[in-house]
């Protein structure tokens, strides 16, 4: 089937991926492949540690259970190395009454993975380079953490080696016909196809009539001591990857501010130190921005029309969420299986 993708974050790469490798010929059209936020995300893998429950959790525990067969199909035929692992994360408190509450909801809600609660003293003996801040932390031992970068990379050489083409152009205007998809216009060419999946991150709501938003994250990367997992607060995530670190995220309602700020880095900075005081001596890389595609409740938005899926608002989450929203995307191309999923975050929860 002749298959346009519009989009080209992660989500949309790893639909054309999957789309391509099961046969199907492939564009994906996007106005800048550099733009997504996918490219800027700290790439945790972490459905316990944020904290999710119902649908939104069975969702993600889904999508992280693909994961490792993900990525090595993904570097069988991108031919490069994706750093990837499932270390766990160590989600860590500052207060007892955030503690108290998260503990509750670990044997509530989350009695099905593993994890080990670790108090003060198991903190300090067992991680001597945190301050002693936090009064304790939950390990999630099944939470994971992928270098985002490095997965774009692949997912673009990938493409590339099954002959997915990647074509510039600004979608402005979609031509639909009783409720088809006829043809996409964009500012250079017009374009048609036999189906079409539209997932323009952050940028969707003039094109797809969405309520879904920029909410603007900083992130730093420095190089600093070697770590083995992720360590996760509420005033800053610290995220090891092969070379470097990452430092996340500001969560600002700013629209489409792409610059760093001197609060954002400060407030980056400062959160960091307070959980790992050596970091003070870390050399600071870089800082990005991105613009993660915010939703009203905070989920997902997926459509399935009669010829096209509509794949955004993955917010916080969409580098966890991208191989069950391709694979979505495969199966009812593929096999007519229309996942319930599409009932579950339809986007017609905003008009009812
Ligand atoms: C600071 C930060 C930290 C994050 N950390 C994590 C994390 O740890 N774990 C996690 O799972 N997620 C994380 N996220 C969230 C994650 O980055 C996003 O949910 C995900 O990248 C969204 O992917 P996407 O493909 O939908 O959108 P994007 O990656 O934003 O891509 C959208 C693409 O669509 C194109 N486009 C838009 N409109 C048009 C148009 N009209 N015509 C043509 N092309 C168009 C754009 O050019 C772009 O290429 C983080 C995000 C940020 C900002």
């Amino acid at each position: 089937m002749n298959i346009l993708i519009i989009g080209s974050g992660v989500i949309g790469l790893s639909t054309a991926f999957e789309l391509a490798l099961s046969g199907h010929n492939v564009r994906v059209v996007t106005r800048n492949y550099e733009e997504g936020s996918s490219w800027v995300a700290g790439g945790m893998l972490a459905p316990y540690s944020e904290g999710l429950t119902g649908d939104l959790l069975r969702f993600s525990v889904e999508s992280l259970s693909l994961y490792s067969d993900f990525i090595r199909r993904l570097e069988e035929v991108s031919r490069l190395n994706v750093y990837f692992n499932r270390n766990g994360i160590l989600r860590l408190f500052l207060n007892e009454k955030e503690y108290e509450e998260a503990r509750r909801q670990a044997s509530d809600d989350y009695r099905n993975t593993d994890f080990e609660e670790l108090s003060g003293k198991d903190l300090r003996s067992r991680e001597p380079f945190l301050s002693g801040e936090p009064i304790g932390g939950i390990l999630f031992k099944e939470e994971g953490n992928v270098d985002s970068e490095k997965l774009m990379d692949a997912l673009l050489f990938a493409c590339e080696n099954l002959s997915v083409k990647i074509l510039l152009d600004d979608i402005v205007e979609i031509e639909k016909k009783n409720g088809k998809v006829e043809g996409v216009k964009g500012l250079k060419d017009s374009y048609t196809a036999d189906f079409y999946v539209f997932t323009t991150g952050a940028w969707s709501r003039p094109l797809l009539n969405l309520p879904v938003y920029p909410v603007k994250g900083q992130i730093l990367k420095i190089k600093g001591p070697e770590l083995e997992k992720v360590y996760y607060s509420n005033i800053s995530y610290i995220i090891p990857k092969e070379n470097y670190i990452l430092i996340g995220a500001t969560s600002e309602d700013a629209g489409f501010d792409s610059r760093p700020t001197v609060g954002g880095v400060k407030s980056l900075l400062e959160g960091a130190v307070r959980i790992i005081p050596s970091l003070a001596e870390a050399e600071l890389l870089n800082v990005k921005v991105g613009f993660r595609p915010g939703t009203p409740d905070e989920k997902p938005v997926f459509e399935a029309g009669e010829n096209y899926v509509i794949s955004v608002g993955h917010y916080r989450n969409g580098i966890l969420w991208a191989p069950l929203s391709a694979r979505m995307v495969l199966d009812l191309v593929d096999k007519g299986i229309r996942s319930p999923y599409f009932d579950t975050f339809s986007g017609k929860r905003f008009s009812e």
